[in-house]
C-alpha cells in the first residue's frame, strides 16, 4: 500500500516511511490510495474472531508488505491485548471502555501501535529507511501534552530501541496522575517541565521542526495522530465494539468525543471498509468548528478556548482534511453520515452527575461529552441505538469528577504504583533556544 499527501504536492511513501516523516514535506497528511474492503463473510461471523485476528485483519492491507505476517501479528498482539469492553449504561446507549490500557487513555492503542511500527521501520537505520542522506540511527520522538497524549506516547515508546522521547508540558498544569505518567519511567523518555502554557510547548515544538540546523543533527519525528501508525490502529475498537453488540440486524450510532479528529475519522474509515455502523456523531465541547462546518460547509478555525474536556480543546482539528478525503470531498455524502453537537461545560458536569445518579455510570468529563451528544441525536431518531466512546478513566480528571459527583475515585491498579515513585523532569523557560540547547546537548 502507498500513501499519498493530501496536498497532492509530494510523493507517494511506504507504510514505514509515513511511519517515520509523520507529515509530507507539503504538510499534508498521508492517506492511503485505496481504502481496503473486508470480506462479508468476516464481518458476518465477526464474534467468532479474536480481537487479535480482528486487528490482524483490518491492519494487514495497509503494512502487510512491509512486514512478516509474524512480525505484524506481534505488534498487532502487543497493541490489544488489554480488555475494551462495552458497557451497557441505559437501554438504548452503551459506553465502549478505551481506558483500560497502561495510560488509561485510548491513545495507548495508537502510542503502542506507533512506537512498534517505528522501531521496525528505523530498524535498518533511518538512512536507508529515508534515503535522505541522514546518518544518525537515533530518532527523537518530540511531542507536547497537554496531558493525555504524552502519557500514553511515554508509555508506549518505553525502552524502545532507537527511539528517544521527549516530552513538553506545562508546568503545573497536567492532573498529578498525569505528571507521574510522563516523568517517572525514565530510560529513552524525558520529560521537560515548560514554566508557561500548552501552547507555549506546542509553540517550541513546531519551532524544532523547522529549524534546519537542529534537524540536520538531530531527527526529529512526532508522534501525534497526524501519524498513520497512530491514526489507523483506532480503527480496531470500533470492529471490537460490533463484535460485542448484540442486534447486530440494527447497527450502532457512535459518538466519538472529538479534538483533532483522528479517533473519529478511524471509525468511519472502518466503516468505508465494511464495518456496519448507522451514523457518526462528532461530540465537541464549544470548541466546535466541525458543527459550524456541517451547517455551512465552511471550515473556519478558531482559537482553542479551555474547557473541563480539556483533551478536545482544538480550534483546527488537524484529521479533519482525511474526513474530507474519505468522502471525496462529497458534502451531501459526509452529511449524510456524520453529525456533529456541541455540549457546554455546564451541560457536561449535569450530565456526569445524572448518568451517576441515574445509572450507577461514572463518566469523565470527554465520555460524558460523548453521551449527550448520543442522547440528543436518537432523541430525534427514535428506536435506534448507540455507543460512546469512553476514550479516558475518570480518575485522569480527578478535579472535576470528584467535585462534580462529592465522591473520590479509587485508582485503578495500573496508576497505584506509579504515584509513588519519584518525578524526574527538566525545569525550562518558555523559550526555543532553551529546548534547542536542551536537544543538542
Ligand atoms: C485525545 C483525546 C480525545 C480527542 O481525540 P481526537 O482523536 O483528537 O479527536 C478525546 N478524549 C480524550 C480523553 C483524549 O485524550
Amino acid at each position: 500500500m502507498q500513501f499519498y499527501s493530501t496536498n497532492k504536492q509530494s510523493p507517494s511513501v511506504s507504510f514505514k516511511e509515513a511511519t517515520i516523516k509523520g507529515q509530507a514535506p507539503d504538510k499534508g497528511l498521508y492517506f492511503p490510495e485505496y481504502i481496503p474492503q473486508l470480506d462479508a463473510g468476516f464481518i458476518k461471523n465477526i464474534e467468532q474472531y479474536s480481537n487479535e485476528e480482528i486487528a490482524y485483519r483490518v491492519i494487514a492491507p495497509y503494512v502487510g508488505e512491509e512486514m512478516t505476517e509474524e512480525t505484524l501479528r506481534r505488534i498487532v498482539g502487543e497493541t490489544v491485548s488489554f480488555p475494551i469492553p462495552l458497557v451497557p449504561v441505559t437501554e438504548a446507549i452503551s459506553s465502549l471502555e478505551l481506558f483500560h490500557g497502561p495510560t488509561l487513555a485510548f491513545k495507548d492503542i495508537g502510542a503502542r501501535f506507533m512506537s512498534r511500527c517505528l522501531r521496525e521501520a528505523i530498524g535498518g537505520g533511518i538512512g536507508q529507511a529515508t534515503s535522505s542522506g541522514q546518518t544518525n540511527t537515533a530518532i527523537t520522538v518530540l511531542v507536547a501534552t497537554s496531558g493525555d497524549t504524552g502519557g500514553a506516547v511515554a508509555n508506549g515508546f518505553y525502552g524502545v530501541e532507537g527511539v528517544e522521547v521527549v516530552i513538553l508540558y506545562p508546568s503545573g498544569k497536567v492532573s498529578p496522575v498525569q505528571e507521574k505518567q510522563l516523568t517517572t519511567l525514565g530510560g529513552n523518555i524525558r520529560a521537560l517541565e515548560v514554566e508557561g502554557t500548552f501552547d507555549d510547548c506546542q509553540a517550541m515544538v513546531k519551532q524544532a521542526f523547522m529549524d534546519q540546523e537542529l534537524t540536520a543533527k538531530r531527527f526529529l519525528t512526532s508522534a501525534n495522530s497526524i501519524n498513520v501508525a497512530r491514526w489507523l490502529p483506532q480503527q480496531f475498537y470500533y470492529f471490537f465494539a460490533y463484535k460485542q453488540w448484540k442486534e447486530k440486524e440494527q447497527p450502532p450510532v457512535f459518538s466519538v468525543p472529538s479534538g483533532n479528529f483522528g479517533n473519529i475519522c478511524a471509525g468511519i474509515l472502518a466503516m468505508q471498509s465494511g464495518l456496519p455502523v448507522n451514523h457518526f456523531i462528532a461530540a465537541c465541547n464549544v470548541n466546535d468548528i466541525v458543527s459550524d462546518y456541517l451547517l455551512t460547509a465552511e471550515l473556519k478555525p478558531k482559537p482553542a478556548v479551555p474547557t473541563l474536556s480539556n483533551a478536545m480543546d482544538v480550534g483546527n482539528p488537524s484529521n479533519f482534511v482525511r474526513i474530507l478525503e474519505i468522502f471525496g470531498n462529497r458534502f451531501p455524502d459526509l452529511k449524510s453520515r456524520l453529525s456533529a453537537y456541541t455540549i457546554t461545560d455546564a451541560e457536561t458536569e449535569a450530565t456526569i452527575k445524572r448518568i451517576r445518579e441515574e445509572t450507577g455510570y461514572l463518566a469523565d468529563p470527554h465520555g460524558a461529552v460523548g453521551c449527550l451528544a448520543l442522547e440528543r441525536y436518537l432523541q430525534t431518531h427514535q428506536g435506534q441505538k448507540g455507543i460512546f466512546l469512553e476514550t479516558a478513566h475518570p480518575v485522569k480528571f480527578p478535579e472535576s469528577v470528584e467535585r462534580i459527583t462529592g465522591q473520590p475515585i479509587p485508582l485503578p491498579e495500573a496508576v497505584r504504583a506509579i504515584m509513588h515513585r519519584e518525578k524526574t523532569s527538566t525545569l525550562i523557560g518558555p523559550d526555543y533556544e532553551a529546548l534547542k540547547s536542551y536537544l543538542l546537548d
